[in-house]
């Protein structure tokens, strides 16, 4: 079985668009469509045809370019149950618990409400790659426009039980602005100081930080370490929840 292609397209201001690939059963999805001619021109570079749209909210940076890729490739979408009336063109509805086969490729579905509610991730386990939206960004978190701390959590928990080397597919650039933010957090987190100092040199480079892992997140990203003391500490939350915790980080990033 040929390994699963994925080919990284950064459209708009600092989003990424994916396309994933199946070489042996010649299928090909795009994760979300923040950009339909972006998507379009990298098909027609590869000489693929789009099969699949994957989304994983309905924000118009994620599933804009729906009902356009769809007109021209007559391609098959497939989005959130809960946000189905959302979802521009949905074929086929999914929810926590059911998957969602590319050729020989299955990834979970996840249910991650708290950037919206009904928002879902795609975990291609067996591929070792999780498309996250805008649930997880390296070294952040999505927005709470619709979901609340806990639900955030609960979801964000999740994302933190995949194996330490799954890759993270973000949707979107945030990671040197994130960056400056947590190491107001944690100041002495060796593992996010020396994140900071890659992130540094990778955006000098012109090259993404995306993807990143779920181990590295878990050392370095604020919004998975309530538990961390410094953090705690330096929120003056030493004994609030977890949940507690990742509201009054995302409060505070939402100002900073
Ligand atoms: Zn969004």
């Amino acid at each position: 079985m040929a390994a699963l292609q994925i080919h990284q397209i950064p459209c708009l201001q600092d989003n990424y668009g994916y396309l994933i690939h199946d070489p042996d059963a010649v299928l090909t999805a795009t994760i979300d469509t923040p950009d339909a001619g972006a998507i379009e021109r990298a098909l027609t570079e590869r000489g693929w045809q789009l099969d699949y749209i994957l989304n994983t909210h309905h924000h118009f940076d994620h599933a804009g370019g729906n009902l356009a890729l769809k007109a021209k490739t007559g391609c098959v979408i497939v989005g959130s149950r809960s946000d189905a009336r959302r979802i521009p063109g949905i074929d086929i509805l999914v929810g926590e618990g059911d998957t969602f086969t590319l050729g020989s490729h299955r990834a979970r579905i996840l249910e991650t409400s708290g950037h919206t509610v009904g928002h879902i991730c795609y975990v291609f386990d067996d591929d070792n790659a999780a498309f996250v939206g805008d649930t997880l960004f390296s070294l952040g978190c999505g927005r709470l426009f619709e979901g609340t701390p806990a639900q955030m959590w609960a979801s964000l928990q999740k994302l933190m039980a995949l194996p330490g080397d799954m890759r993270v597919y973000c949707a979107h650039e945030y990671t040197a602005n994130n960056g400056r933010f947590a190491v107001t957090l944690e100041p002495r987190n060796a593992a996010l100081a020396a994140r900071v100092r890659e992130v540094a040199t990778l955006r000098a480079a012109g090259r993404p930080t995306v993807p990143s892992t779920i181990g590295l997140e878990k050392a370095t990203n604020p919004f998975l370490r309530p538990a961390s003391p410094e953090l705690r500490a330096t929120l003056g939350l030493p004994a609030a929840t977890d949940a507690d915790v990742l509201g009054a980080t995302r409060r505070r990033k939402d100002s900073f």
